[in-house]
């Protein structure tokens, strides 16, 4: 394995009820992850975009990596698939039918969460490794909870 796909591996994480791969390493501002291509001033690379190249193969001249599952910060190279910018387009808008199990009101996994934690959680999303586990610690959740709520799939309503 090189050096950079074992960096890749420790900071993913693999969640199975959703099958996604959660990246836990640092993420850009738009929910991508991103990660350094290596030696200094060589710049980052976008996780997912990694992924494809390293399981699946080059990506396309001209193609874009998309999400079929509509989670931006997913690296599982199942989920990913290469495409143009205007399928990029459509599939944003797609990603707002896909749902996760119900989980709105009553049935919300995180009700004993208060509005301003769901709140925390969101905005703190990404950035450094075990983040995930800390907040399920501080708040007394499992860590898929965290997960979904970061998933966005699950607090519209807020
Ligand atoms: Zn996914």
């Amino acid at each position: 394995m090189t050096e950079i796909a074992k960096r890749f591996e420790s900071k993913v994480e693999r969640i199975p009820f959703m099958e996604c791969w959660v990246w836990t390493g640092a993420t850009h501002e738009r929910g991508y992850g991103v990660i350094g291509r290596g030696a200094r001033g060589e710049g980052n690379e976008r996780a997912h975009r990694l992924s494809y190249r390293l399981y699946k193969g080059e990506i396309p001249e001209g193609k874009v990596i998309l999400h079929k599952c509509g989670n931006t910060f997913c690296v599982n190279p199942n989920h990913l698939e290469a495409g143009t910018q205007k399928e990029n387009a459509a599939d944003t808008k797609a990603m707002g039918r896909l749902k996760l199990p119900n989980n709105s009101g009553e049935n919300a996994k995180w009700a004993k969460l208060t509005l301003e934690q769901v709140k925390e959680v969101i905005a703190v999303k990404g950035g450094k490794r075990g983040i995930g586990a800390e907040l399920a610690k501080r708040f007394g959740v499992s860590k898929s909870t965290i997960y979904q709520i970061w998933s966005g799939n699950n607090w519209q309503k807020l």
